[in-house]
């Protein structure tokens, strides 16, 4: 079997299935092997039950003997309660709400159950257990972890097992690390670790196959690095800018002084523009520091001297806003803006297209559409990338290749320590900005439980009384039964009820059309709408200065970066402001971090912080499945892996053997075929 070949190909998926996995990103059978579970559930297998503590989960195989009369509890939910037999014990499964479920079992039947183990005096049950369908699987699957895969556009989690194990059965995948790296670093082949990450027997298999993919995934990801490195060593002539005259006039009609940092980055921009070699430049500043005047500045130059710029954002609706603050910044300076987002139509994309193709356009800002192939630019000279962690290397420099040697500035709000970002970006430059402007107030920062909500929507109401707006953010959730976390419709028609039913209220997540959300936000913005709920869609950027309240829901289950930024877009006018983290305290972790956001306002400070009590993890951004094409390895928690990937990438990059420029040139093509760093056969 071929792993290129399409997932059609797949016996039993039909053209429905094909459509949702592709919607997955799966459109062949080596995406579906690299589709890997996000968690494992660890099953006991079960001996005896009488064994098992209560809340273990178990998958048990058991004879239904009788079914009991359903009850009504006092709550009034309606109990059905099934009498099973595993041929130890008996053991009772117990639904609620779901009386149809006796259609279900048939008496003498033998079917296989999961859930979680209740032990009461001796009464063993489950409440609410899964049914599992008895594929021919099931019997392997009683003794092992059960992957859980992502869930996204009606797939579910067993469709990937099936699917996976289909095609394993038919596959041989190509070992593709040299032989002394493996041995060196005792990994497994690649053809077991893509098996056992699937289907592991045990976590020390489990660890040794997430290691050697791991291994892999930062081994690429460095090679990469090097040879972009070494790309823009070799073509080290770059174009060495002068420094525009207009550029005090811009100064002067600033609407703000600049702060000091602000103005030694822009110094720092201004002598790598000069200079003849490409500027390469990461600018990190926490949220509300002021880097867009920044680049800004550093772009305006650049047009001075009549080349062409381009500054790509993560959404549509900060690309937008950037938009909006450089038509105000360079209004009478005779440079031609333009915005290219997903949303605009074909025919002004075309129109746009021609436009940047032929020069006319000085400064195009927009989303990834930028990247598509057929944007051209006539003599681009800079490319800045916003919020830089939310696009990989590779679209980057994408983008850094429709220009010869231009100049870069990559922008984020999330402090990346330097030693990682040297892994990381290479020889990249690093400028901070290292000061929020003057007067910023302390955004006043409150947790408070589940409970309590009604205080913070209360709260919510004065602020609106008083002339304010509010976000109310919860976090995604994908389908969950057991965590009941506020899904974002369902808050809003609570929220709309209970409080807000005479204010203007609206939603925003990113399953809109952008121009739906664009719509939402200019209202907002214009203070036609007063209180936003909202995914984390509005988490970068968004500059709403008459904003003053932030409240955030399930906040435990953000990052503390994350609850940052997000507080970050409350605070940026000159009214007071305030944060409220809706959290239940479930442990001291979670009340350490709540802690933490109430008493900094400093995100290198919570950053810090957070790596110590939690020991490295999601803050830098970087985990969010494969935004930055790694889907297994996190550059922060894994780097010490990184650490060893990066010194034997170096050592091929360097050699003069033939055969390491063999492999070399091997796997350079592979990373040239696709986007992600695992590729085989
Ligand atoms: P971020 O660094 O988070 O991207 P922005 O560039 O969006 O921050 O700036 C946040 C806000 O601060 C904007 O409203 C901007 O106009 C304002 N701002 C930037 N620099 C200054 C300054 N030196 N003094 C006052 N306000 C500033
Ligand atoms: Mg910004």
């Amino acid at each position: 079997m071929d792993v290129y070949s399409d997932i059609s190909s797949i016996k039993g998926v039909g053209p429905k299935t094909a459509d949702n996995l592709r919607k997955c990103g799966i459109f062949n059978i080596m995406d579906l092997l690299l589709y890997f579970p996000r968690d494992y559930e660890s099953i006991s297998s079960c001996g005896n039950l009488k064994g098992e503590k209560t809340n273990n989960k178990v998958i048990v195989k058991c004879k239904t003997i009788r079914t009991e009369r359903d009850i009504r509890t006092k709550t009034g939910k309606i109990l059905t309660t099934i009498v099973f037999h595993d041929g130890n014990n008996i053991l009772k499964g117990k639904w609620f709400n779901q009386p149809y479920i006796k259609n279900n079992f048939r008496i003498g039947n033998t079917y296989t159950l999961m859930g979680k183990i209740e032990d009461f005096r001796g009464e063993i049950s489950i409440v609410n257990p899964k049914l599992l369908k008895d594929n021919e699987n099931i019997s392997k699957v009683e003794e092992k972890i059960i992957p859980k895969y992502p869930l996204k556009s009606g797939i579910t989690s067993n469709l990937v097992i099936k699917l996976v194990n289909i095609v394993l059965q038919d596959v041989v995948i190509v070992e593709n690390l040299p032989n002394y790296i493996i041995n060196k670093y005792k990994l497994c082949s690649l053809d077991k670790a893509i098996r056992v990450i699937h289907n592991p027997v045990n976590l020390a298999e489990l660890d040794e196959a997430t290691k050697r993919l791991k291994f892999q995934e930062l081994f690429t990801y460095s090679l990469k690095i090097l040879m972009l490195k070494n790309y823009f060593n070799e073509n080290k002539k770059g174009i060495a800018f002068g420094i525009a005259k207009e550029l005090n006039a811009l100064k002067d009609r600033l609407p703000y002084d600049l702060t000091k940092a602000q103005n030694m980055v822009i110094r720092e921009i201004l002598i790598d523009e000069k200079k003849s070699c490409p500027m390469n430049r990461l600018v990190q500043g926490d949220v509300g520091s002021g880097k867009t005047i920044v680049a800004l500045i550093a772009i305006f130059n650049i047009i001075k001297n009549g080349y062409q710029a381009v500054m790509m954002a993560p959404t549509e609706i900060l690309a937008t806003q950037h938009y909006d603050e450089a038509s105000k910044l360079f209004e009478g300076f005779d440079i031609n803006i333009k915005l290219l987002c997903g949303s605009v139509s074909q025919k002004n994309k075309q129109e746009i297209k021609k436009e940047l193709a032929s020069g006319k356009i000085d400064l195009i800002i927009g989303t990834h559409a930028l990247i598509e192939d057929d944007v051209e630019f006539e003599n681009l000279g800079m490319v800045v990338t916003d919020e830089q962690h939310r696009f990989g290397v590779m679209q980057r420099s994408r983008l850094t290749n429709k220009g010869a040697n231009v100049d870069t500035i990559v922008m984020t709000a999330t402090p990346i320590p330097r030693t990682l970002s040297l892994y990381l970006y290479g020889d990249l430059n690093v400028s901070i900005i290292d000061e929020l402007p003057p007067g910023r107030q302390k955004i006043e920062t409150q947790y408070i439980k589940q409970d309590f909500k009604y205080k913070a929507y209360n709260f919510a109401l004065d602020e609106i009384r008083k002339g304010r707006q509010v976000y109310i953010v919860c976090p995604l959730v994908e389908e969950n039964e057991e965590l009941k976390l506020s899904s974002v419709e369902n808050l809003y028609i609570e929220l709309k009820e209970k409080y807000f039913s005479d204010i203007s209220m609206e939603i925003l997540h990113g399953k809109m059309s952008p121009k739906l959300k664009e719509k939402i936000m200019n209202d907002f913005k214009e203070g036609k709408t007063k209180v936003i709920v909202s995914t984390t869609v509005i988490e970068v950027g968004i500059n709403v200065p008459n904003a003053t309240l932030m409240i955030i829901e399930n906040a435990e289950r953000f990052g503390l970066a994350q609850l940052h930024q997000l507080r970050g877009r409350v605070g940026r006018g000159k009214y007071k402001s305030y944060c409220i983290l809706i959290s239940d305290i479930k442990n001291d972790i979670i009340r350490k971090r709540m802690e933490i956001m109430k008493s900094s306002n400093d995100g290198f400070f919570i950053a810090e912080q957070d790596l110590k009590i939690r020991g490295a993890g999601e803050i830098f951004g970087f985990r969010q499945h494969g935004e930055n094409g790694l889907i297994l390895a996190d550059v922060v928690q894994d780097i010490n892996l990184l650490k060893l990937a990066n010194l034997e990438a170096k050592r091929l990059t360097e050699s003069k053997d033939e055969k390491d420029i063999n492999i070399k040139n091997g796997i350079y093509d592979k990373i040239a075929k696709s986007t992600k760093y695992i590729c085989f056969n």
